[in-house]
């Protein structure tokens, strides 16, 4: 099938829809296109409608993060709000060599099933997969999205160690939102005031340490999983909710894990393969970037308040040594093992596993190396749920409430109540 190309005319004149994954990150994110000149617009809808419409359309073999972003786009066309001659969809490529390397033409086959093959599909990635004459990824784009990235996962950490203490509803929301506002206007200046950035991670955790909250012990419990499942409420049933309307604190590992993971590959191809040297050093760089930033972060974090910063994962090697080569790449690979290593190293022992049903890379990796680490972590609580259309909500939460008697009876015996 010939692709419609997304031309430099269509930059000024069409809206460029975005699938929504992480609701503060990608809003920063949107903020930094159209500050590029295109007319960006995060998707919000959500709901039932959206997977039906993914179901309606791609084959239900298919993974569950391609039916709930073609559903997602599809809903979104169909509602009438945007006019379908002047709309282009972006799609993440991964270039791996798992399924989502394939949901862009998953995405295109939908469009033609419903009658829009003329809209414009554009592909971001970082592997040279397709290019659009009228959108390019540059250097300083690229700057400002990893700001979005680390700024994003800081906001997700402190409001998971707010919510489940707060005294008064409401007030570490409102924090949230008011920090997305000045990071948006920020990210979005002309030149960025690399100053003004830094000093703003201590100003936005002692924002967050002026919250008033009640002392009290409750679960911990790490996510970690297929990286759409793992973040999207709409693909895990919010179970960030979840947990909190079980009086548990989720630790939601942050973005930038995936980048990492996503970077270190490229390193690690060429320790492995001797592929690429030069994408190997650009990956080398690119990780210097992030963890000068992020370890600024945690310093920031730690002199300001009393929180857990969001740390990126640093030692590879001894995260996932004994349980899985960095060479397992396919899915989220090793990136599952060194998250859940890491959560059990910071005390974080319950963990739950996200997976879309059918989901193999992740079901080998994940399932795989269960029984070692909890063999090896006396005290880890791991559970992998699965998640699909098919999946009752009630089954989910019933096994995560079953994961929840356990963390509490082990609390129990580690404060002596
Ligand atoms: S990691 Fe799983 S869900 Fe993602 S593309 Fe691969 S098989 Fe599909």
């Amino acid at each position: 099938m010939d692709r419609v190309l997304f031309t430099k005319e269509m930059r000024s004149e069409y809206t460029i829809l975005l699938p929504n994954m992480l609701p503060v990150h990608f809003k920063i994110i949107e903020k930094i296109f159209r500050i590029y000149g295109y007319n960006a617009v995060l998707l919000e809808n959500t709901g039932n409608a959206v997977i039906s419409a993914g179901l309606k359309y791609v084959h239900n073999d298919a993974c569950y993060p391609v039916q709930l972003i073609v559903g997602q786009f599809l809903d979104a066309l169909a509602s009438g709000e945007y006019d379908t001659h002047k709309v282009a969809l972006l799609l993440t490529q991964t270039g791996g060599g798992c399924r989502a390397s394939n949901y862009i033409p998953v995405l295109r086959k939908a469009l033609k099933d419903a009658g829009m093959e003329y809209i414009p599909v554009i592909s971001l990635n970082a592997s040279g997969l397709e290019a659009n004459p009228g959108f390019k990824v540059t250097l300083p784009m690229l700057k400002r999205s990893a700001y979005a990235c680390i700024y994003g996962d800081l906001l997700m950490s402190l409001k998971n160690q707010c919510l489940p203490y707060e005294a008064v509803k409401g007030t570490t929301e409102e924090k949230v939102g008011k920090w997305t506002e000045i990071l948006c206007s920020e990210l979005a200046k002309k030149h960025l005031d690399k100053k003004r950035l830094k000093n703003m991670y201590g100003e936005i955790a002692a924002d967050f340490e002026s919250i008033e909250r009640v002392k009290k012990i409750i679960p911990k419990v790490g996510i970690v999983g297929e990286i759409f499942v793992k973040f999207s409420p709409l693909g895990n049933n919010d179970i960030e909710k979840f947990l909190l309307s079980e009086d548990s604190e989720p630790v939601m590992p942050g973005l930038i894990n995936f980048m990492i993971y996503f970077l270190a590959n490229g390193i690690i191809d060429n320790e492995l393969y001797a592929q690429k040297p030069v994408y190997a050093k650009v990956c080398k760089l690119a990780i210097n970037f992030i963890n000068k930033r992020t370890s600024q972060v945690a310093k920031a974090v730690r002199e300001n308040s009393s929180f857990v910063p969001p740390e990126p994962l640093t030692d590879i090697e001894k995260l996932t040594q004994g349980y899985i080569g960095t060479g397992v790449k396919m899915g989220e690979g090793w990136l599952l093992v060194a998250e859940i290593s890491e959560l059990l190293h910071s005390g974080v022992n319950n963990v739950v596993c996200v997976q879309p049903f059918g989901c193999l890379p992740n079901h080998i990796v994940a399932k795989g190396v269960m029984k070692n680490m909890m063999q090896n972590n006396p005290g880890a609580n791991i559970v992998a749920i699965d998640y699909d259309p098919g999946m009752t909500k009630v089954n989910q939460e019933n096994r995560l409430r079953l994961m929840l008697s356990c963390a509490r009876e082990n609390l129990k015996e580690n404060v002596k109540i």
